[in-house]
């Protein structure tokens, strides 16, 4: 279980969902020992919620994805069935591979979306992006310079 399948959160910037800190609210009954927790524990998106991953810190609001990356793997995996596959990699690799893609992909598609893409995700834009990250190592500067080519050649 994760806590994107727990609690439909996961970190926005490593995608990470094994551990969040969140700040939460709670009522204690103070006494000359100390506090005892006497209610439940509650947070909302206003919540400050920190990746124990890479620390990334935000609101929960901010830790809800706005896509879902299981559809974007999945979608990056059947692109990559129609690309030959490397040879220098087994199957786990490759997963992997794919799955490392997904914050790219996501982040790439919200960006040429921007620039007013609107052809289909999975059929148009994930053959795409597969097929360039089978060419090249890319940083996302250049996948922003790749998107603007691409949105303005269509
Ligand atoms: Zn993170």
């Amino acid at each position: 279980m994760s806590v994107y399948l727990e609690h439909g959160l996961m970190c926005p910037q490593c995608y990470g969902d094994s551990s969040l800190v969140i700040d939460v609210r709670t009522t204690v009954e103070l006494t000359s020992a100390g506090s005892i927790e006497t209610g439940s524990h509650d947070w909302d998106d206003d919540s400050d919620c920190q990746c124990v991953d890479c620390g990334h810190y935000e609101t929960v609001k901010g830790f809800r994805p706005t896509s879902d990356p299981v559809d974007t793997a999945m979608c990056l995996w059947e692109a990559a069935l129609e690309t030959p596959l490397p040879k220098d990699l087994g199957a786990a690799e490759f997963r992997g591979r794919i799955r490392d893609l997904v914050p790219d992909c996501d982040e790439t598609y919200n960006f040429a979306l921007t620039l007013g893409y609107d052809r289909p995700f999975d059929w148009d834009f994930c053959p795409w992006f597969v097929k360039i990250c089978g060419e090249t190592q890319l940083c996302p500067d250049d996948w922003r310079i790749l998107t603007q080519e691409m949105c303005h050649a269509a």
